[in-house]
């Protein structure tokens, strides 16, 4: 039995999210590290070929550039504008990383710059869930059981709640999902054929690729809000993880992120790594991206700590 004491205990973390979604939640952070661990043991026994590596990296960019150009900088900090049939294509291909729903993941992220930190933040490595190594923890998955896909909507994104297309988009989440695997088992049994070829297809491009998005995307709330280096004056304590720029997309300049959010490019310095900000440059190019929010060198020494 649970007495008064205890449930005031559990409360917090019990009351805010419900039970479906936390086994969901579960299920989606278990499942490709399971397929991760399998793809492993199959790559002892016979070796991965090309085509799986091909699918791999095709899908890892897709739905990684969907985050951090399409649900990042264009959903949640406007940093440039473009049509609508591309700001829906990027927010399908967002959704193909499995972090949540469009709507839901922008809330949630304009709440953790509103509350950077502070008390309030959805996924901070120093409140919410203790420090140390338990509030890395808690920023980096804890808080997929916890505070992920509460913040208001209405009060966070209501741009997009405006928007029917961007509604549907979120409801229609978990065919996207499907859309995710499908891809990648396609992709596979046409260029080699067989059907194992799509299997192998579907783990690789699929299931591992899904656990590495992961993963990489949760190291921008955990790692850079904990370790690397800063130079502006900010309120937070978010800092610029240099070797995790490649593998981030330009996410890991995280500190100039917060120091400037409205910033198309997070990389601010001519080596500052930042493959969705050459993204971003090429849509402008070619006329896809207009509007795009740059930061002056006066502006960026004006903010120097
Ligand atoms: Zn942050
Ligand atoms: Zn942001």
């Amino acid at each position: 039995m649970v007495t008064p004491k205890k449930r005031a205990f559990i409360a917090p973390s019990l009351k805010i999210m419900p039970r479906i979604q936390r086994y969901a939640n579960f299920v989606a952070v278990v499942l490709p590290f399971a397929a991760f661990i399998a793809a492993l043991v199959l790559l002892w026994n016979s070796a991965i070929g090309w085509t799986d590596l091909a699918i791999l990296a095709g899908m890892y960019l897709i739905s990684a550039l969907g985050v951090t150009v399409g649900f990042h900088r264009m959903l949640t900090h406007r940093a440039f504008l473009t049509y609508k049939p591309v700001e829906y294509a990027f927010a399908i291909a967002g959704s193909m990383a499995v972090q949540g729903p469009v709507i839901d993941w922008v809330a949630d992220h304009r709440k953790h710059h509103a509350h950077a930190d502070d008390e309030g933040d959805p996924h901070s490595p120093h409140v919410g869930g203790g420090t140390g190594l338990r509030g890395l923890w808690h920023a980096h998955v804890g808080w997929l059981f916890e505070t992920n896909g509460q913040a208001d909507r209405r009060k966070y994104a209501p741009d997009l709640m405006e928007d029917r297309g961007m509604r549907l988009l979120n409801r229609e989440f978990p065919w996207l999902v499907g859309l995710s695997l499908l891809v990648p088992f396609a992709a596979g049994w046409l260029l080699t054929g067989t059907l194992v070829g799509g299997l192998t297809g579907l783990l690789w491009g699929g299931l591992v690729r899904i656990f590495f998005v992961h993963h990489i995307t949760w190291s921008i709330n955990s790692i850079c809000h904990f370790h690397g280096v800063r130079r502006f004056a900010t309120d937070d304590r978010s800092t610029n993880v240099w070797w995790l720029s490649l593998a981030t997309l330009g996410e890991s300049w995280h500190h100039n992120h917060h120091a400037f959010p409205r910033s198309a490019f997070h990389g601010l310095r001519r080596w500052e790594l930042d493959p969705s900000g050459l993204v971003i440059r090429g849509m402008r190019r070619v006329g896809l991206a207009w509007n795009v929010v740059a930061i002056s060198p006066e502006r960026q020494d004006q903010r120097l700590a």
